[in-house]
């Protein structure tokens, strides 16, 4: 039996990636933070079967000591401080975390490993916010990265500690660079779920209007339970290497509210969107659109949800979700 330790357990892709883990037979041991973590009775109820370790990205001595109890065969480094906008106003902590956390972990394993470093598979969750003021279209793993926020510009130093790692030691260390994945699952900080949630609520009479920020950027949306399949592929390589993992299409936030308000029956939505420049980012990464060729041919990785069954899938959810909470 496989051994895997997962950390941010508790967000969006932590729970997909626990669960295609336990499906697969792994022994799955997952990374929580803080002494009462609100996330923790969603995990164990979600995916019982997972063994919770407290831990945090930022003490080093706390990820040594999960290394000594999971023994794990693979690592999923998921954890981060991973909402953009939140970044810019803490910056020093986005740098720990999503940062310098990657090296602390990475360390851990290189300690925990010693002088069996290929007994360990390592997995960093880099992103297609390194992009940022993309300098070729659509990106690829050779693309120049020139991040435009705090998050990009940590993820940008834990994605070339994961290759130093790899090019220093020989661990076998893989750099997934994901563009953006949603699911119903998404913290509700998120555009595509703020969306999904407040179509769900006006639809359903409990709510006026959704306040937005840029109408024209760009996304490349795929689906999370997809693309936790790619991180696992990735491991499963004889030779670590970087990916890309995209769906190739690019859809704008105004494509985004014409889809999910019609999901509910609501053509003319355009008196029910307001906008607000708090909403608007400093910097903003305008046209995001991936290459996954490489997971293509060498992971047989494709993303099999589409843009418009994703959203639809997030507004069924929280149409039903808000119906509960509000009894109705
Ligand atoms: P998410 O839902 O925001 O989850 C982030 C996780 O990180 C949570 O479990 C959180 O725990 C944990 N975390 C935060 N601070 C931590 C700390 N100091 N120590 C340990 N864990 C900590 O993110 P996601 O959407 O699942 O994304 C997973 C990873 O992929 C992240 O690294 C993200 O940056 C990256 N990524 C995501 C996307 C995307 O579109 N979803 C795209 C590219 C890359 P708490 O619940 O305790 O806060």
């Amino acid at each position: 039996m496989k051994r895997a330790l997962i950390t941010g357990i508790t967000g969006q892709d932590g729970l997909y990636l626990a669960e295609l883990l336990l499906s697969k037979g792994y022994r799955v041991f997952g990374l929580i933070r803080g002494q009462n973590n609100p996330k923790y009775e969603l995990v164990e109820r979600t995916v019982p079967a997972v063994t919770l370790l407290t831990g945090d990205l930022t003490d080093l001595s706390s990820l040594i000591r999960a290394f000594a109890v999971a023994q794990p065969d693979e690592v999923y480094n998921l954890g981060a401080i991973s909402f953009v906008a939140y970044s810019w106003d803490n910056a020093h902590l986005t740098t720990d975390v999503t940062g310098k956390g990657v090296l602390n972990i990475l360390e851990a394993a290189r300690l925990y490993a010693g002088d069996n470093i290929e007994s360990i598979r390592f997995y960093q969750a880099s992103s297609s916010e390194m992009y940022g003021k993309v300098q070729q279209v659509p990106q690829s793993e050779s693309t120049l990265l020139w991040p435009r926020s705090p998050y990009g510009v940590a993820k940008v130093f834990g994605h070339y500690m994961t290759i130093n790692y790899r090019e220093s030691y020989g661990m076998h260390a893989s750099s997934g660079i994901l563009f953006n994945h949603e699911s119903p699952r998404r913290g509700p900080e998120f555009v595509t779920r703020k969306v999904s949630q407040a179509v769900a609520r006006i639809s359903l009479g409990l709510q006026d209007e959704i306040v937005m920020g840029n109408l024209d950027s760009k996304r490349d949306w795929g689906f999370a339970g997809d693309y936790v399949e790619a991180m696992w592929l990735m491991l499963q390589q004889d030779e670590a290497d970087d990916y890309v993992v995209s769906t190739g299409e690019t859809h704008s936030i105004h494509e985004l509210l014409d889809v999910a308000f019609n999901e509910v029956g609501i053509n003319e939505w355009r008196d029910l969107v307001k906008q607000d420049p708090r909403f608007l980012r400093p910097a903003e990464v305008d046209l995001l659109i991936g290459d996954s060729a490489k997971a293509k041919n060498r992971l047989g990785w494709t993303p099999k949800v589409g843009f418009h069954e994703l959203i639809s899938m997030m507004v069924k959810n929280d149409v039903a979700e808000q119906k509960a909470l509000a009894n109705l």
